[in-house]
């Protein structure tokens, strides 16, 4: 009772406590502070800490996607040419620390190799797939750690993917919307038509509403620039129309005019890269690093990371409310977990012990029958024995019989000529003296 009256009363006080942000009142300041400097805090604070950008280019080989890096970031990142011949394909990452004014920007470019150059090219897609998810485990992994350092991690989620469309002008091919349909989720997908020089104006127009209307009919949500915030909403939505972009790649500089620009010559003429007339290029570069980077780095942080995340914690059994749609803290679903895991545990453990018992049982009954036919074994050729000896004793008495017959056979015969052999002896004798006395006696 004294229990429930407490409780009570420590309610009633919290009801008093009050929380932060509630009942917020706006008041006025008589004089400057100085917090309106906290945006050049934040800006001083991002710049010394440097920025890092991470592309992925998806497209065939030999499409023009080293070109058009080399071209966006007016350098030569190094590189070897991928062959056709690869057997899977794979992707290739490498990072660079660039610098522009007092800006530092870690740069990786991730670009896709062998890509499209498979004759079953059913399993193409995963690869790329497992590396943009294996980065998001990274962070996510980083992010649960109890000592974190997320400041220093260098943070290799996908910002922009780049989806390098061949110039057919026809529609997009199979393996081009299954790819962008198993990223779409993943990732803020810019599609462009690359080296799209070879391809006529009109054609192109055609290829781009083409592409447009069948990424629609297949949901294929592709990204789109922002047009929330004022400052570029009208270019962005102006952007957005023009997508996707076609574009040419160069690093090679033409005098044009009195100026050297990057262009591609051909026999019959030169076409610019930055000639807004001739591709989409500087649309682009514009879009992609001058107005969107920060949107795509907190797009791919607030969209695709979260979707992951929250996924894969719901995977893993975690929730914010239970099953009456009340808050659940991570305690308490760590609590249920750890039950869960216990109960789970032994039942196992019980099923564990029963199995053995049963084997045991199982065991020792084998081992009664064994031993049951052994012992009847046993009889048998006991008694087989015993047969056999009697047999045997009953022929040895008998070859006993036969001896002693023998025996008493040969004494009599033994006898009998000796008998006989003394009567023998004594007719010659007498046979003999008669001789003697008539020499004229015939004997025989
Ligand atoms: P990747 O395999 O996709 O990286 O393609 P590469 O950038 O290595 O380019 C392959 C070939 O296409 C090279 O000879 C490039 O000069 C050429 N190339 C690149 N971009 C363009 C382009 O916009 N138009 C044309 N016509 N050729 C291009």
């Amino acid at each position: 009772m004294e229990a429930e009256a407490n409780s009570g009363s420590l309610e009633d006080s919290w009801a008093f406590i009050q929380r932060p942000g509630e009942g917020c009142r706006t008041v006025p300041l008589a004089g400057h502070v100085g917090f309106d400097s906290l945006p050049d805090q934040l800006v001083n604070k991002s710049v010394s800490q440097g920025f890092c950008f991470n592309i992925l280019c998806v497209g065939e080989t030999g499409l023009g996607k080293s070109t058009l890096m080399d071209t966006l970031f007016n350098t030569k990142f190094e590189g070897e040419p991928a062959t056709h011949t690869q057997p899977g394909v794979q992707l290739r990452s490498n990072t660079y620390d660039l610098q522009e004014s007092n800006v530092g920007l870690k740069l990786t470019i991730v670009s896709t190799v062998g890509f499209g150059d498979q004759i079953n090219k059913e399993d193409s897609y995963k690869p790329i797939v497992e590396f943009i998810d294996a980065q998001f485990e990274a962070y996510l992994q980083e992010e649960l750690k109890i000592r974190r350092v997320l400041h220093a991690y260098h943070d290799s989620r996908i910002h922009a993917c780049l989806y390098f469309i061949a110039p057919t002008g026809h529609s997009l091919k199979s393996l081009d919307l299954v790819t962008m349909k198993k990223l779409d989720s993943k990732v803020n997908i810019i599609p462009i038509i690359a080296k799209s020089d070879a391809i006529s104006k009109s054609e192109l127009t055609k290829f781009k509403i083409k592409i447009t209307s069948e990424l629609v009919s297949n949901g294929v949500q592709i990204y789109q620039f922002p047009t929330d915030d004022e400052s570029v909403a009208e270019i962005n939505g102006t952007m957005n129309a023009h997508l996707p972009f076609a574009v040419i790649g160069s690093t090679e500089e033409l005098k044009i005019g009195n100026k050297m620009m990057k262009a591609r010559q051909y026999p019959w003429g030169t076409v610019q890269v930055e000639n807004e007339a001739h591709c989409d290029f500087v649309k682009l570069r514009e879009m992609l690093i001058r107005v969107n980077m920060e949107d795509l780095r907190e797009q791919t942080h607030s969209r695709h990371y979260e979707l992951y995340r929250r996924c894969k914690l719901e995977e893993m059994g975690f929730q914010d409310t239970d099953p009456d749609s009340k808050p659940f803290s991570l305690q308490e679903t760590y609590e249920a977990k750890r039950n869960e895991f216990l109960g789970e545990l032994q039942k196992k453990e019980e099923e564990m012990r029963q199995m053995f018992v049963q084997r045991v049982k199982e065991k020792e009954a084998e081992l009664k029958e064994a031993e049951k036919e052994l012992h009847e074994k046993f009889d048998r050729l006991k008694k087989l024995h015993q047969d056999e000896k009697k047999k045997l004793e009953d022929k040895k008495k008998s070859l006993d019989d036969e001896v002693n017959a023998f025996k008493q056979r040969k004494t009599a015969a033994e006898l009998l000529q000796s008998q006989s052999s003394q009567a023998g002896g004594s007719q010659t004798l007498k046979r003999d003296k008669e001789k003697k006395n008539n020499p004229w006696l015939c004997t025989e």
